[in-house]
């Protein structure tokens, strides 16, 4: 009954999971070791070294949970946000009305600082909010991948460590693509995923807590954390010092996160980051040159993950099933309130490359086409010379 596995050929140019480096299948084909293993804390060690590079952190406790992304996300939530405590989200999107959710069922009151999907606060706006409703805990989110807007939390977090606020930031799918300053900025709880800017499959989330959150966690938290598995304490225990059995942590995830890393470290961060950058550059110019419209203002843009309008009597689903029946490219399209108005396209992973971007530009302007859209100009010509003026600014 059971038949050969023979997953289809995709691209996956969506906002995740991004395409998985060679190398890191590479390394889960390994033999595995227990998960009390000497070998197994070595890797651990190593992986919480090449995390703390990537988020820009020298944080004492740094580990990746067996979970994906929401499992850090309701990691940060259960331990820093405690029942009958005041939780300020700053909601703008999909996953900061996740992480509301999370803290209500958690039994905090939760208060949000809302903006329409697509814009982001200024410090003046973010300081005024914190030092009026004086929070217990503070989340927001970086990288909102609903709408592919970058939120700034240097004037958060300075608001709320005034007001005695710990600060969480949802950093999934900036990890590994865009710099995230951790320690700069301020933040003092922050989770990730393996599968967007890392390129390595779902499973793993990257979790950091700075120093003064775990003393908070440790010492004044006056409730217990009410969720054993999710328990920062006992995940201390773990990964730290007694290296005490917690649960059986996924092996084979921590070899793919570990080679993920290595890819990272070969290549150097700096020059990892400013790919991306060039091609979240080289991507707007193609669409200014085409007539496509970008969702978020410039300045406020993802460097991995890109929301170009839907113009104007151009079918969403048309535009993403010619690409997906033609080519096996993977884009996403807008939810909540951007259904239908914006596509989702992440460049990161192992697409992230100058000519995988002209690729799928090319592509995705065949696309819009089909469905009826006049194009102003070549989009992949545009793309070219941003390239070209990349390279003449080094
Ligand atoms: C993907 C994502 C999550 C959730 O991660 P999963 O790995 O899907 O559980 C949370 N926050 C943001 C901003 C994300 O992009």
């Amino acid at each position: 009954m059971l038949s050969k596995l023979n997953p289809p050929k995709r691209l996956l140019y969506g906002p995740g999971p991004s395409m998985v480096e060679p190398r890191v299948y590479d390394a889960m084909s390994k033999p595995i070791v227990g998960h009390l293993d000497p070998f197994f804390f070595e890797i651990t060690q190593a992986v919480k070294q090449g995390l703390n590079a990537a988020f820009g952190t020298a944080n004492e406790f740094t580990v990746a949970m067996s979970a994906t992304g929401s499992g850090g996300m309701e990691t940060a939530v259960a331990n820093f946000v405690e029942p009958g405590s005041k939780f300020l989200v700053f909601a703008a999107g999909f996953f900061a009305d996740r992480l509301s959710e999370m803290g209500r069922r958690h039994g905090a009151t939760v208060v949000r600082i809302e903006k329409p999907w697509g814009e982001t606060w200024t410090a003046a706006e973010a300081r005024e909010a914190i030092l009026r409703e004086k929070p217990n805990t503070v989340a927001y989110v970086a990288a909102e991948t609903s709408t592919g807007v970058w939120t700034d939390g240097k004037a958060i977090c300075d608001a709320a460590h005034e007001a005695g606020a710990l600060v969480i930031a949802d950093c999934v799918t900036a990890l590994g693509s865009m710099p995230i300053d951790l320690d700069k900025t301020g933040i003092d709880i922050a989770y990730s995923c393996t599968q967007k800017g890392m390129g390595c499959p779902p499973g793993l989330s990257p979790f950091t807590v700075s120093p003064r959150a775990l003393e908070w966690v440790t010492k004044e938290r006056k409730s217990q954390t009410p969720t054993w598995y999710l328990d920062v304490k006992l995940l201390a225990e773990y990964f730290g010092g007694a290296k005490r059995y917690h649960h059986t942590a996924p092996i084979t995830m921590f070899y793919a996160l570990h080679e993920g890393l290595r890819i990272i470290a070969d290549e150097g961060l700096e020059k990892r980051f400013a790919r991306h950058r060039a091609n979240r550059n080289a991507f707007v110019a193609a669409m200014e040159a085409m007539g496509v419209e970008m969702h978020v203002a410039d300045g406020h843009r993802l460097w991995n993950l890109m929301t170009p309008r839907v113009p104007a009597g151009v079918s969403d689903t048309a535009v993403r099933t010619h690409l997906m029946e033609k080519y096996g490219i993977e884009i996403l399209g807008g939810f909540g309130p951007l259904a239908g108005q914006v596509f989702r396209i992440g460049i990161m992973g192992v697409l992230a490359t100058e000519k995988d971007t002209l690729y799928l530009i090319e592509r995705f302007q065949e696309a819009l086409e089909a469905s009826g859209f006049k194009a102003k100009g070549n989009g992949k010509g545009a793309a070219e010379a941003s390239y070209q003026g990349a390279l003449a600014a080094v």
